[in-house]
């Protein structure tokens, strides 16, 4: 007796066999059952595909081999078709290849299981192509973010951290033929640029500077921008501190020359800090304060110079970075206050005005002139955040003083021309004049350093917008700068000052004198009020009556003092502060 699989099921389907109807409706129910085992197998393995893997295809291509090594036994008719999807699906398993597909040319039942299968086929397939897509958008931007953390968005150039790498790998090296230099470039002014330019002209400047390092230098140079105006070079030399002193002349040289910027020539002049030193001589992070020590000290000294660093350099420079450091936490916890100094007339020596000067005492540094920190401000950026201190306390202050004593006595507040130039500095001042309840005619704007102004119409705006609210404004120093005079036929002011010291000539310097002579002549013409500032004495008084001053400030007045010792005085003098009181 044959005892075979196949004549063991022979027999037990022998009646069944009779009947072909009931065989095939059998045969297809026992596919049916099984494609849906093996779909759900399948399905269930697609729906956890991500964590799966592709096992559970594998698990449903095991079960439809199952399936059809059983039906095989069963029924010829539907082999062929079974055992077509049964390979493609171990195909398709093996080579993870979702694009074939099963034929649904068969018998409706087959058909359907061939497309089920179909389905789940292009289910993956998309999945697969989606998940290609994914990998390569991750992979672009992961090759975006490497860019962007060695690159600056602005220039181009490599940034800060690629620069401190290059540093690092540079002194690493092991030629010992070969010396390493690295140059700190700081563009004098460029704040200014932006300032009276806007940011937009400031960018294209930077980039201009960019292609001029660039192409000064030799391609295995490395050019980076720090931030700012701040850019750096790292470069290997083979005779050290001259050839380093030659490229840094050159790269100079290349800045200093005229730059067209948005259909305007501008100058972006800068100070270079350079240092040498062979690969393991010093730790990177040495060369870079080396760097930056020799780049202060180049901006100390003179503009658009270079200086390669000394030791002896060291301690000047130490106090400079000190002091940006803590003159920014003195503005953040208000820490800056403010002193004001009498301007007194002629006749009666009745009060007109008074002068609002900053003061700063630091616990470590000590009590810090304004004509060192507001220049640092100035060159740092915090000029603004210490104009607009010093503009709502002295606004504050003559509130203050008018409810104490009854007196109106305006208020003369010093403005960097940076604020001048800088949109929305009128509107700032209207708003804090607002919000103390006082009438333009209670402030003067005191402006130094005028021949710093490049865009003299951005400043006539700013100042003819406060001018038609009543605030006066008076250029400082007049005398001493001639490019101030180029102010004068655009914003005529109200006010100059000259100081007496320079004006009785000061050291026997006769031009000074005549200088002064010539500036209140010049302020009489056009119709300017000249005040003499620094009268120190019964002498300059004199000189500065003659002269033709009409209004007087100094020490034989009054010396700077807090508001409240002003205003004590002020109501024992009722409102007149005498020479020498
Ligand atoms: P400035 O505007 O010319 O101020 C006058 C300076 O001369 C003040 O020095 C004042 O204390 C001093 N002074 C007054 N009378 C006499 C005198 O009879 N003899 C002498 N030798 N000096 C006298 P200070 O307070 O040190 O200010 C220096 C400069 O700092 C100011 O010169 C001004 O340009 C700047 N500054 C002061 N406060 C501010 C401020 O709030 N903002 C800005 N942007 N600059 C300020
Ligand atoms: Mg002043």
């Amino acid at each position: 007796m044959d005892l075979s699989g196949r004549s063991l099921l022979r027999q037990l389907t022998k009646p069944v066999r009779r009947s072909t109807l009931t065989f095939q409706l059998l045969a297809l129910s026992a596919v049916c059952a099984g494609s849906l085992v093996a779909l759900g197998v399948a399905l269930g393995g697609l729906s956890g595909w991500w964590a799966l893997d592709e096992s559970a295809l594998g698990v449903a291509t095991g079960a439809m081999a199952l399936l059809v090594a059983m039906l095989a036994c069963v029924v010829p008719a539907v082999m062929k078709p079974l055992q077509q999807l049964a390979r493609l699906m171990i195909q398709v398993s093996r080579r993870h290849d979702y694009t074939v597909r099963a034929s649904e040319e068969n018998a409706r039942e087959i058909q359907g299981l061939a497309g089920a299968f179909n389905g789940l086929l292009s289910e993956l397939e998309m999945r697969d192509q989606r998940l290609a897509r994914e990998l390569a958008e991750k992979s672009d931007a992961q090759a975006r973010l490497t860019l962007m953390a060695h690159q600056d968005p602005v220039t181009g150039l490599h940034n800060r951290h690629y620069f401190h790498q290059a540093v690092e790998r540079a002194m690493a090296g092991n030629r010992h033929d070969i010396q390493v230099a690295v140059m700190f470039i700081d563009l004098d002014d460029f704040k200014q640029v932006n300032d009276s330019h806007g940011h937009a002209v400031g960018d294209e400047l930077l980039r201009e500077v960019a292609r001029r390092l660039t192409s000064t230098l030799r391609r295995s140079d490395v050019v980076c921008r720090l931030g700012g105006d701040e850019f750096a070079v790292v470069l290997h030399i083979a005779t050290g501190s001259s050839e380093a002193s030659h490229v840094a002349a050159k790269l100079l040289a290349a800045l200093a020359l005229p730059m067209q910027v948005s259909r305007q020539t501008l100058f972006a002049g800068a100070s270079i800090g350079v240092t040498v030193a062979s690969p393991g001589e010093v730790e990177p992070v040495e060369m870079l304060r080396r760097a930056d020590v020799a780049m202060y000290q180049a901006k100390t000294e003179s503009k658009g110079a270079y200086r390669v660093f000394e030791p002896t350099m060291t301690v000047h420079t130490s106090r400079r970075a000190l002091m940006t450091q803590r003159l920014r936490a003195a503005v953040d916890c208000g820490a800056l206050r403010l002193v004001y100094q009498p301007v007194v007339d002629a006749l009666e020596h009745r009060i007109l005005r008074m002068e609002a000067l900053v003061r700063w005492e630091d616990p470590e540094l000590g009590s810090v002139s304004p004509i060192e920190f507001i220049r640092l401000a100035e060159e740092t950026g915090t000029i603004h955040a210490i104009g607009q201190l010093v503009l709502e306390q002295a606004c504050h202050d003559v509130r203050w003083l008018a409810q104490r004593t009854g007196l109106s006595i305006p208020v003369a507040v010093n403005t960097s021309t940076a604020q001048l130039t800088h949109p929305g500095f009128a509107d700032l001042v209207e708003d804090t004049l607002a919000a103390q309840g006082l009438a333009g005619e209670m402030l003067e704007l005191e402006i130094a350093g005028t021949g710093q102004i490049t865009d003299w119409p951005a400043a006539a705006v700013q100042l003819a917008q406060l001018h038609a609210r009543g605030v006066c404004f008076a250029l400082d120093d007049f005398d001493s700068s001639f490019a101030a005079v180029r102010g004068l036929g655009t914003v005529p002011p109200d006010r100059i000052k000259l100081d007496c010291r320079r004006a009785a000539g000061a050291g026997g310097n006769r031009t000074e004198s005549a200088i002064a002579a010539a500036t209140v002549a010049l302020a009489g013409a056009l119709g300017i009020e000249p005040v003499a500032k620094c009268v120190e004495t019964a002498g300059h008084l004199e000189l500065a009556i003659r002269l033709g001053c009409k209004a007087f400030q100094g020490h034989l007045f009054h010396q700077p003092t807090d508001i409240g010792t002003l205003a004590g005085r002020l109501e024992m003098s009722a409102g007149r502060v005498n020479p020498g009181a």
